[in-house]
């Protein structure tokens, strides 16, 4: 385990089966679909995203977002500025936002209605964490992976200050380590 780490708080076979069980789940509700077209939201979601269009029997295009997210602290800003915009016209596309992990929720929702407002023909959202103490913003998660606790989590694909992306799993970073 990285010496950063207090302690793993979802292993790496674990991230597995789930996302496995995401993909499924995302596949049967597409049905008869053509393609679904799915959205990350950069950069936390690229590992998510990645082993999720594996778990996907279905065709599927990806594009990704950004937006600003909480730099090198730790508790969100409740701003929401909007880095790089998606690169395909999703007019009319069956659009799965695939996002990391889901705080207040107030970055999801200022993404859902900028994708709302282009007319796709329906917006469904998959987050891999959810810590649904700190809800501030009204939004529908349509897939999630894993509820936890209000702590900082870092790994597979999530960082703090651009650091702990590459581990395998999901850890809960020691305090001392962002200054507590
Ligand atoms: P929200 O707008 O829902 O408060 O925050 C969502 C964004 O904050 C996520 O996309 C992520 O970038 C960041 N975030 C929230 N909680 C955590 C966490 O525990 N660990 C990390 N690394 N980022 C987090």
């Amino acid at each position: 385990m990285h010496p950063d780490v207090d302690h793993i708080l979802i292993s790496a076979s674990d991230l597995n089966a789930r996302v496995q069980a995401l993909g499924d789940a995302i596949t049967a509700a597409a049905g008869a679909v053509d393609e679904l077209l799915l959205v990350g939201v950069l950069k936390g979601s690229v590992l998510f995203m990645a082993d999720l269009i594996r778990a996907i029997d279905r065709p599927v295009a990806i594009d990704f977002i950004a937006v600003s997210s909480y730099g090198a602290s730790t508790a969100s800003s409740g701003v929401v500025r909007l880095i790089k915009d998606l690169d395909s016209d999703i007019s009319g596309r069956h659009v799965v936002l695939v996002e990391d992990i889901v705080d207040s929720g107030l970055t999801l929702s200022y993404v859902v209605d900028l994708l709302k407002r282009r007319k796709p023909a329906s917006v469904a959202v998959c987050a891999l964490l959810n810590k649904p103490e700190r809800r501030e913003a009204d939004i529908n998660l349509d897939y999630v992976g894993f509820d936890i606790p209000n702590e900082f989590v870092v790994g597979y694909g999530l960082d703090y200050a651009e650091r702990y992306r590459n581990l395998p799993y999901i850890g809960v970073l020691k305090p001392s380590v962002y200054g507590c």
